[in-house]
């Protein structure tokens, strides 16, 4: 992904922290924002957590990342693919994985949508990963 690029048409700036954000995403989807910043900090010695955290709410504000907020965890962020794939969260370790959307986005339809056009579906789905299940 060009990052350059995709924060020019966002009218956003391209400040080494957002970057280094955006590239550490890349390279380690489903990091919270404490691993993140340990990600950042090894490239911009002198960032802060509170810069990353301002860094991740522009971007997922402009829809550059997504947010997934599983219930009694950190937030966890990804490059936003706009594939409406869902999560598996292992209650155990706390392991996530991709799982990916069973048709086409999005793939869940309500039983009632009450009118609306839905264009997104959010789903955890809670469990215990293979290591977790065996021990
Ligand atoms: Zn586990
Ligand atoms: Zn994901």
């Amino acid at each position: 992904m060009d990052f350059q690029r995709e924060l020019k048409s966002l009218n956003l700036s391209l400040t080494p922290v957002r970057l280094a954000v955006l590239e550490g995403l890349m390279h380690k989807p489903h990091s919270e924002a404490a691993l993140l910043f340990e990600i950042v900090q090894e490239k911009i010695q002198t960032t802060s957590i509170q810069a990353v955290y301002n860094n991740l709410n522009t971007l997922v504000e402009r829809g550059l990342v997504r947010e997934i907020k599983p219930k009694g965890m950190p937030s966890i962020y990804e490059i936003r693919k706009d594939d409406n794939h869902h999560h598996l969260v292992c209650r155990g370790c706390g392991n996530i994985q991709d799982t990916d959307c069973h048709d086409v986005a999005p793939c869940l339809a309500p039983s009632n949508a009450q009118g609306f056009r839905v264009d997104e579906t959010e789903i955890i789905f809670w469990g215990l990963c293979p290591k977790c299940k065996t021990s």
